[in-house]
């Protein structure tokens, strides 16, 4: 049975709706992840989840009730935010057990609680200091400690991690994925970096504009995004876009010329008709260099990254590219390369950014 579950979910402020219509379902001890760009509406979403944001339409469950109508603090569920809102006068002990005391916890049991959260969070050395003297890693420990304190069903974090440094989010990123399979609890984790959805996520779920866009494993969305947002969107670096027109198909494969005609590419044809204009998407891992390749440009940067060369190119038809060539690849700024790729690894879209139906 489902934990959480989101029935065409709507959020309006006053005439403007951020908020178009999701449905998810979300299974006990999933750890699931909402990635979109800025704006999107990742925060209202888990704050509607929360409590903490009326939610204009459509049904929000969790466990076996709905949850629309009740008090953000009887839903089960906490919350971990970006700026840790931790009470500066308390130390970390009582900033930990502020929500068991209010809760009315007996004094022992509370104490215990808080000493086993300190030790899964690894901070018992810290308990006796007050916020200001923690570093940012540290404070977020604290929050994610006073969410793990009141067992809650479901934990609701909205970029827990986006103010710390690239260091140390990673070994955050590594806590937190340790911290899930330890306490096995659902987990719904809010981010605008794909890198970390990607990492953390059992299921990640892409927004943009309020609307969800597809709903995956992150390998589910890495090969078969559904459209060309989420191609564009999750991957690093970015999927390569080259548009063109399907100029002839013979068997299963399509010959497609860009807009100018200066390349034909040929790509699978499965769901395409001559005439049809389409985006064909490659990802920059799956470039190569090919003296006969297809794709024809000039080298316009070079990034050596020792493992791998990252190489810019202007293709004929303007537009531009990033291949990822394995190893160490002695390409010169200025000169002409020719780039392969294989069937496999086109991803088609049609003019409204779908993938064709076969
Ligand atoms: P995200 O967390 O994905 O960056 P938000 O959920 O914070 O996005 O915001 C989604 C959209 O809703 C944005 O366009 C934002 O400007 C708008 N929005 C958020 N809160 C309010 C509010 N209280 N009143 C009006 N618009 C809001
Ligand atoms: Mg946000």
């Amino acid at each position: 049975m489902s934990q959480l579950t989101l029935r065409s979910v709507h959020k309006h402020y006053g005439e403007v709706e951020v908020i178009k219509g999701i449905d998810l379902d979300i299974a006990h001890g999933e750890f699931v992840v909402f990635v979109g760009p800025s704006g999107c509406g990742k925060s209202t979403l888990l704050r509607m989840i929360a409590g903490l944001e009326e939610i204009s339409s459509g049904e929000v469950t969790i466990g076996d009730r709905v949850v629309n109508d009740i008090e953000p603090r009887d839903r089960g569920v906490a919350m971990v935010f970006q700026s840790y809102a931790l009470y500066p006068h308390m130390s970390v002990y009582d900033n930990v057990g502020f929500g068991l005391k209010l809760a009315g916890t007996a004094k022992d049991v509370r104490d215990r609680k808080i000493r086993d959260v300190a030790k899964v969070l690894q901070m018992e050395h810290l308990l006796d200091r007050k916020p200001a003297q923690l570093s940012g890693g540290q404070r977020q420990r604290v929050a994610i400690g006073r969410a793990i304190v009141r067992e809650p069903d479901v934990f609701l974090f909205d970029e827990p991690l986006s103010n710390l440094d690239a260091a140390l989010r990673v070994d955050m990123r590594m806590e937190l994925a340790r911290l899930h399979h330890e306490l096995g609890a659902t987990m719904i984790y809010v981010t605008h970096d794909q890198v970390e959805a990607m990492t953390l996520a059992d299921k990640i779920v892409v927004l943009n504009g309020g609307v969800l866009q597809q709903v995956g494993t992150p390998l589910d969305l890495y090969n078969n995004p559904a459209n060309l947002f989420v191609a564009g969107f999750i991957g690093s670096p970015k999927m390569n876009f080259v548009t063109g027109t399907v100029q002839s198909i013979v068997g299963d494969v399509a010959q497609v010329a860009t807009q100018d005609s200066s390349m034909v590419l040929s790509v699978p044809a499965t769901g395409l008709s001559v005439g049809q204009a389409i985006t064909i998407g490659i990802r920059p891992h799956g470039l190569l260099v090919d003296p006969k390749g297809q794709l024809q440009g000039i080298v316009q940067l070079v990034e050596s990254l020792g493992n791998e060369t990252v190489v810019r190119v202007a293709l004929t038809d303007g537009t531009e590219i990033t291949a990822a060539l394995p190893g160490q690849s002695h390409l010169a700024k200025g000169a002409p390369i020719r780039l392969g790729f294989a069937a496999t690894e086109c991803h088609i879209f049609d003019d409204q950014g779908q993938k064709p139906a076969p």
